[in-house]
């Protein structure tokens, strides 16, 4: 088996800047793992703007912002960037497996950097019942569709849940000429930043229900409607509250959470490391609202890395 100085898995915001800051404080045999084809992370999607306020002082949108860091990354010959490499196992003995199309590596670190970011969660996490049709998405993957593949995923939508992501979307499905029936949020407030609640939904006149939750989701094939009902303060529907809003596509937009599973898979807690030499950063540790945040923590990790390596003589 192989073994790497550092060894850092998943090229987001967090990774990137965790190579770039290890690099500075003198580590020179720097692995970075990425199983998509390019770098950058969730910030290739979001071609928004709202990124780098605080880091750059500049609004950029994400793939602008990312690209600083691509930048960065790429003049570093000491950092080794493999793509389409997904990291698949994980022991305590920082012993990694990983496939790229036709191959499969086990490498041992000396010391690892975990930032494989965050998902999304789904309808089954947030207890919707009613039938499973097609039509219903994450937030994150229907801006995946439109911003990446150039697909409209539909017309009529309705979104559950008001975190950024679906701000956002709902903005996104009006400048691709489809109509947004309603936000629905089970909360007195919306989960989101409040520029996002103008920017996104007010601006855009879009009907946004708080203290409401979706009580059912209807169609045989491809979503026909959902139930709405409003919700008292132990968020119990009020009965002869509801109504239904007929849509052909659902989107959930109801928080991200770590993706720590390589991490749960070899019994160690993400929040409680005790295993020397290994880190999180970014959303694998904890989720940001600001991708600034999570590249000036994660410059932290690189520095604290190159600490543990030092110390190893
Ligand atoms: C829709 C949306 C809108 C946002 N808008 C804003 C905004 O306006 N302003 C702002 O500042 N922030 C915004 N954010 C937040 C910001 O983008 C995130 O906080 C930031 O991207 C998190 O960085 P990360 O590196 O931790 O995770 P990610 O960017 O998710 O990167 C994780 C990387 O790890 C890789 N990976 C995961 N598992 C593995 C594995 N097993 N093997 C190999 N690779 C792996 C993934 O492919 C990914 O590339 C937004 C986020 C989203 C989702």
């Amino acid at each position: 088996m192989i073994e790497r100085d550092l060894v850092i898995v998943g090229a987001g915001p967090a990774g990137m800047a965790a190579a770039i800051s290890a690099y500075d404080s003198g580590v020179r045999d720097i692995l970075l793992l990425e199983r998509d084809q390019y770098l950058g992370g969730i910030l290739n999607q979001c071609i928004h703007t709202g990124f780098g306020l605080s880091y750059f002082k500049k609004n950029l949108t994400g793939p602008e912002y990312a690209h600083r860091f691509i930048e960065k990354v790429q003049a570093i010959d000491n950092i080794e960037v493999r793509l389409k490499s997904f990291a698949v196992k994980l022991t305590k003995e920082k012993e990694l497996t990983f496939i790229k199309p036709g191959e499969l590596k086990e490498i041992k670190a000396k010391a690892l950097i975990m930032a494989t970011g965050a998902r999304e969660r789904t309808r089954e996490m947030i207890h919707i019942p009613g039938d499973r049709p097609s039509g219903i998405f994450s937030a994150g993957l229907a801006q995946k569709l439109i911003n990446i593949e150039g697909l409209l995923p539909g017309e009529e939508v309705v979104i559950v849940g008001s975190g950024d992501i679906g701000l956002i979307m709902a903005r996104r499905f009006i400048l691709e000429g489809a109509k947004v029936k309603a936000v629905i949020e089970i909360q007195k407030q919306s989960r989101g930043l409040a520029r996002n609640v103008v920017q996104c939904l007010e601006d855009f006149k879009i009907p946004f229900y708080l203290s409401h939750k979706v009580a059912r989701i209807y169609g045989k094939k491809r979503v026909e409607k959902v139930d709405v009902v409003e919700v008292d303060e132990d968020l119990k529907a009020i009965q002869g509250s509801d109504f239904s809003l007929e849509c052909d596509t659902i989107l959930i937009s109801a928080g991200l959470i770590s993706e720590n599973e390589l991490l749960e898979s070899a019994g160690i807690k993400a929040g409680n490391i005790s295993i020397p030499g290994l880190f999180v950063c970014g959303n694998a540790y904890k989720i940001y609202d600001l991708a600034d945040s999570v590249s000036r923590d994660a410059l932290l990790a690189g520095k604290q890395a190159a600490e543990y390596l030092k110390g190893l003589g």
